[in-house]
């Protein structure tokens, strides 16, 4: 079984985010970027079903410029066989990353299709559910454990009120919560042995995808600087506090 996983290029967790000067976008000069996590918790899941034998290729998939062949390197330092980086100048919307995905997954037929529950920049949590509806697929989202057993994978899902399970027919889409593993690091030597992994780049022209924007950007700004909190001497004064001051009460 050949398992896909979507990588995404985002600002590095750690960088405290910045506001470009005209309100355009964030500022993403000169900053750090990385793997999104959930990405990462996915390569991770993908590289040990393959030592655990039940999928025998790993392939790294990834939208975006060329800087983010960098992700899909180290995806390839993680364990990924290969890579697909679908080339675009855009920041693409999730339905239409959805769409390149599906067309990938028409491709390259893939038993599991395994993505992170949500981009730390976008915060969208939608590409993996919209990839299931186009591919005619079902869906475990937010998991954190997959077993696949024959042609099933059994999904336990982080969901409101607790954990919830579900039993899923392969071909299947997975999306991965923070628990599901803690992803190793990769060793140097696999970061130089995934310098020869395969690579392969395809114009998003080449699988005649439509990636108009649907949606325009009014404005970027950054949230409201929080107050400093006060201390109070005992729960009376709290009270009359939220009373007066703050009128919740
Ligand atoms: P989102 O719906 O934007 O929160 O993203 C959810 C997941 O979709 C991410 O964790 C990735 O697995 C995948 N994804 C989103 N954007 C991209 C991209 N540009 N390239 C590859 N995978 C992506």
């Amino acid at each position: 079984m050949k398992v896909l996983v979507a990588v995404k290029r985002v600002v590095d967790a750690n960088v405290k985010i910045r506001v470009k000067a005209d309100n355009s976008d964030v500022e993403l000069n000169n900053v750090k970027m990385a793997i999104n996590p959930f990405c990462e918790i996915a390569i991770e899941e993908a590289v040990r079903l393959k030592e655990s034998g039940v999928a025998e290729e790993v392939i790294a998939v990834s939208i975006g410029d060329t800087a983010c062949q960098e992700q899909l390197r180290t995806a390839l330092a993680l364990g990924a066989d290969r890579a697909i980086q679908i080339d675009t100048a855009q920041t693409l919307e999730p339905l239409a990353i959805a769409k390149l995905l599906n067309a990938v997954v028409e491709k390259e037929q893939p038993g599991l299709v395994i993505l992170g529950k949500q981009s730390i920049d976008g915060d969208n949590n939608q590409t993996g559910q919209m990839l299931a509806a186009l591919a005619g697929m079902p869906q475990g989202t937010f998991a954190s454990q997959i077993k696949v057993e024959g042609d099933e994978a059994r999904v336990t899902r982080e969901v409101d009120g607790g954990l919830q399970q579900v039993a899923i027919k392969l071909p299947a889409i997975v999306t991965t919560d923070l628990r599901l593993n803690e992803p190793r690091f990769a060793s140097l030597p696999n970061i130089m042995k995934a310098k020869r992994k395969p690579l392969e780049v395809i114009t998003t022209d080449a699988l005649g995808i439509n990636t108009a924007h649907r949606l325009s950007t009014l404005k970027m700004t950054a949230p409201a600087e929080r107050e400093p909190g006060v201390m109070v001497a005992n729960v009376a004064e709290l009270v009359e506090k939220l009373k007066t001051d703050a009128g919740v009460l």
